[in-house]
């Protein structure tokens, strides 16, 4: 029976060039800080990149990544965006 966890991305057929890790014509750069715990993420080769977004700095630097799988956004009574980490608790009865 297959028990590996079901991956929402992967990097099938990526390659590292010089210019970066080259995926699907686009040239991925690694993820940031704010994309830890993020089920997305997969790493490749030491570092860690995310099949949904080529450029996940440039994500982030907009406001919460809409596809990120660890956050939330949500936005309160003063119209600001704020970030709710899903429920560690929810994450480990999926996980192990
Ligand atoms: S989906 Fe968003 S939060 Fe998740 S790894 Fe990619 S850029 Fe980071």
């Amino acid at each position: 029976m297959a028990d590996d966890k079901k991956k929402i991305g992967a990097l099938d057929g990526a390659q590292m060039t010089p210019e970066g890790l080259s995926f699907k014509g686009f040239i991925l750069s690694p993820v940031v800080e704010n994309c830890t715990g993020c089920e997305r993420v997969v790493p490749f080769e030491g570092a860690n990149y995310c099949p949904t977004y080529a450029d996940p700095a440039k994500k982030w630097s907009h406001g919460i990544c809409n596809f990120a799988t660890h956050v939330k956004a949500t936005v309160d009574k003063e119209g600001k965006t704020k970030i709710n980490p899903l429920k560690a608790s929810k994450r480990a009865a999926r996980g192990r």
